[in-house]
C-alpha cells in the first residue's frame, strides 16, 4: 500500500514515528493509502527547516520571491488537471468541484504575487521639523497553517502563498484525510524554485497539531476546521503567545423573499446545498421561507433534487461524489431519521442510497426537510452532508431575528428583486459573508474570507489584505537627521512643533 509521508526541507521525508492513519477512496470504500503521522520529533525538524529558511528568505528581495510566485502560478496552472485527480481520489468530490478549487486557491497564488504593491507601506514627511514617519510591515519569522478535509488544494493555497510573500517560512500540516494534495502543491513550490525549508508539509494528527501549537519557534498559527476544535486551536495557540486565526464551522442561512424569482433561488439551492455533497463550510443548509414562497420553492428544489446524478467524482456525468467516510455518512443520515423523529417533513430522503458497482462507497442521496423549526438537531447543528432544512416564516424580521440567533454567522445570502430589503439584509444581517442573488459568496483573493461570531475566532480574516495583515507585523519608524542647531534637554513627552 502506498504511504504518503512528510516535505520537509525542501524534500520528500519518510515518516519514522511508526503511526499511520487510513486514507480512503470514498467512491469505493477502499483504503487505498496510508498515511505517515507525524511525532514531535518530526514536527520540530521540519519547524527547524523552516527557521534556518528564514535566514534568507526573510530578507530576501521582492523581487526574487515575486519570481518564484510567477512561477508557482504558471506550474500549478499547467498540473490543474493533476490536482484535481488527486482531491478526487481521497476527498470523493466530483472533477469539475475539485478544478474549481484548483482554480479559487490559484486566486491566491495570483494575489501573492503583486505583494510588492501591499508591503508599500506608508511614509508622512516632515511631521515636526526635519523629523519623517515611515511605517512598514515586517514577515513573522516561521508560521504554521492546519486544514480541512473539504478543501485539500484550496484551503492550503489561502495560507502559504501569501505568508512566503510577505517573508516567512511555513510548516503545514493537511487533513490527515487528504494529504495528497498539499504535497503535490509543496513538491511543485520547490519546482518553481522556493528555496529549501521555506514551506514544509507535516501530515498527522492531534499530536502533530499540539507540537505546532506549543512549539516556541512558531510565531503564528492559521486553522480552518470545525468550530470545536478552531477554539480549542485559538485558546491554546494565544497561550503560547501566537498570532492565531482560526475559521470555524456554519450553518449558512438562505433568505428567499416572496418577490424572488423562484427558479433562480431554487437553482441556488441546490447548488448550494447538494454541491460537494454538502461538505463545504459555504454550502447552504437552511432555505429560510417568507411566506407563502415556501410551497412552490420546495416543489421546485424537489422537481431539481429528483434529477441529479450522484456517482463517483471521476465519472464525468457525476454532479455530487460521496461523503469523506462511512461514518459520516452515518452521522449524516441520522440527522434525517432524527428531524422525522422530531416531527420535520422529510420531502427528500436520500438516506438509502448507493451506486451500482460501488456498493461500498460513502454514498448518500440528497435529502430536503420541511417544516424544520430550530429546535431540531437538523436545524441546530452543521450536518456538512447533503440536507437542506426549509424554515418556514411570515416576516422579513422574524427571518433576520431567527438568523442572528444562530451562534454561527460565516455566509448567508438573500434572493429578491427589492433592492432596499437586500440593502437592509446586507446591513443587518450577523454575518461576514453576504450575498445577494448569490447563494456562495466567497470572495475573491483580493477581498477576505472570514465568518463572525463562532465561524471565525481570531481578529482577522484570510487572505486579501487581511492575510497580508496577519502574516505581517507593523513598525512605525521615526527619523530625523540632525541639524546643528538641534539637540538640548527636554524631559517633556515628545510632540509635535
Ligand atoms: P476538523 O476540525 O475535524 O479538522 C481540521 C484540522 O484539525 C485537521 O487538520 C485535523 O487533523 C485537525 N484536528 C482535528 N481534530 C483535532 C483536535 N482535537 N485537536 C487538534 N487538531 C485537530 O475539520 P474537518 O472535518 O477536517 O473539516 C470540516 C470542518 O471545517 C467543517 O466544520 C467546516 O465548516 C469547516 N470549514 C470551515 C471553513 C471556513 O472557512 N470557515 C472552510 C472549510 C471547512
Amino acid at each position: 500500500m502506498k504511504t504518503v509521508n512528510h516535505w520537509i526541507g525542501g524534500k520528500p521525508a519518510e515518516g519514522v514515528s511508526g503511526s499511520f492513519g487510513p486514507v480512503y477512496n470514498p467512491a469505493t470504500g477502499a483504503q487505498e493509502k496510508q498515511v505517515a503521522f507525524a511525532s514531535v520529533d518530526e514536527v520540530d525538524a521540519a519547524v527547524a527547516a523552516a527557521k534556518e529558511a528564514f535566514r534568507t528568505w526573510g530578507t530576501s528581495s521582492l523581487a526574487k520571491r515575486t519570481a518564484v510566485l510567477f512561477a508557482y502560478r504558471e506550474l500549478i496552472d499547467a498540473h490543474r488537471e493533476e490536482l484535481a485527480a488527486l482531491i478526487t481520489a481521497e476527498h470523493g468530490k466530483v472533477h469539475s468541484d475539485a478544478l474549481g478549487e484548483v482554480a479559487r486557491g490559484l486566486e491566491i497564488v495570483e494575489l501573492a504575487c503583486g505583494i510588492p504593491q501591499q508591503l508599500k507601506g506608508e511614509l508622512s514627511t516632515q511631521v515636526s521639523t526635519r523629523v519623517d514617519v515611515a511605517a512598514i510591515r515586517q514577515s513573522l519569522g516561521v508560521v504554521a497553517g492546519i486544514t480541512p478535509f473539504n478543501f485539500p488544494a484550496m484551503v492550503p493555497m489561502w495560507m502559504f502563498p501569501l505568508a512566503v510573500a510577505c517573508g516567512n517560512t511555513f510548516v503545514l500540516k493537511p487533513s490527515e484525510k487528504v494529504p495528497s494534495a498539499a504535497l503535490k502543491l509543496a513538491e511543485l513550490a520547490a519546482e518553481a524554485g522556493l528555496p529549501d525549508g521555506v514551506l514544509n508539509v507535516v501530515n498527522g494528527d492531534k499530536a502533530a497539531v499540539d507540537r505546532i501549537l506549543e512549539h516556541p519557534d512558531i510565531a503564528a498559527v492559521s486553522f480552518v476546521g470545525s468550530t470545536p476544535v478552531a477554539r480549542y486551536i485559538h485558546t491554546t495557540g494565544t497561550a503560547n503567545g501566537k498570532r492565531v486565526q482560526a475559521l470555524g464551522g456554519a450553518k449558512n442561512h438562505m433568505l428567499v423573499l416572496p418577490d424572488a424569482d423562484l427558479d433562480l433561488a431554487a437553482d441556488s439551492a441546490i447548488n448550494a446545498a447538494y454541491g460537494s455533497a454538502g461538505e463545504r463550510c459555504m454550502a447552504v443548509s437552511v432555505v429560510v421561507a417568507v411566506g407563502d414562497t415556501a410551497d412552490p420553492l420546495i416543489e421546485k428544489i424537489k422537481e431539481r433534487a429528483a434529477a441529479l446524478t450522484i456517482g463517483p467524482g471521476d465519472d464525468p456525468a457525476s454532479e455530487m461524489g460521496p461523503l469523506i467516510t462511512k461514518a459520516h455518512r452515518d452521522k449524516v443520515a441520522s440527522y434525517v431519521s432524527g428531524a422525522a423523529a422530531q416531527g420535520a417533513d422529510v420531502v427528500v430522503d436520500g438516506t438509502d442510497f448507493t451506486v451500482a458497482g460501488h456498493e461500498s462507497g460513502h454514498w448518500i442521496g440528497v435529502s430536503l426537510l420541511d417544516h424544520v423549526t430550530p429546535e431540531m438537531d437538523a436545524y441546530r447543528d452543521e450536518i456538512f452532508g447533503p440536507v437542506l432544512s426549509v424554515v418556514r416564516v411570515d416576516t422579513y424580521d422574524a427571518a433576520i431575528s431567527l438568523m442572528n440567533s444562530s451562534p454561527w454567522g460565516n455566509g448567508t445570502a438573500i434572493f429578491t428583486r427589492d433592492g432596499g430589503a437586500a440593502r437592509r439584509f446586507q446591513l443587518e444581517v450577523e454575518a461576514g459573508m453576504v450575498g445577494v442573488n448569490v447563494p456562495i459568496p466567497v470572495p475573491v483573493g483580493y477581498h477576505s474570507f472570514g465568518g463572525w461570531k463562532d465561524s471565525l475566532f481570531g481578529d482577522h480574516h484570510i487572505y486579501g489584505n487581511d492575510g497580508v495583515h496577519f502574516y505581517t507585523r507593523g513598525k512605525v519608524v521615526t527619523t530625523r537627521w540632525p541639524d546643528p542647531s538641534d539637540g538640548g534637554i527636554n524631559l517633556g513627552f515628545p510632540s509635535n512643533h
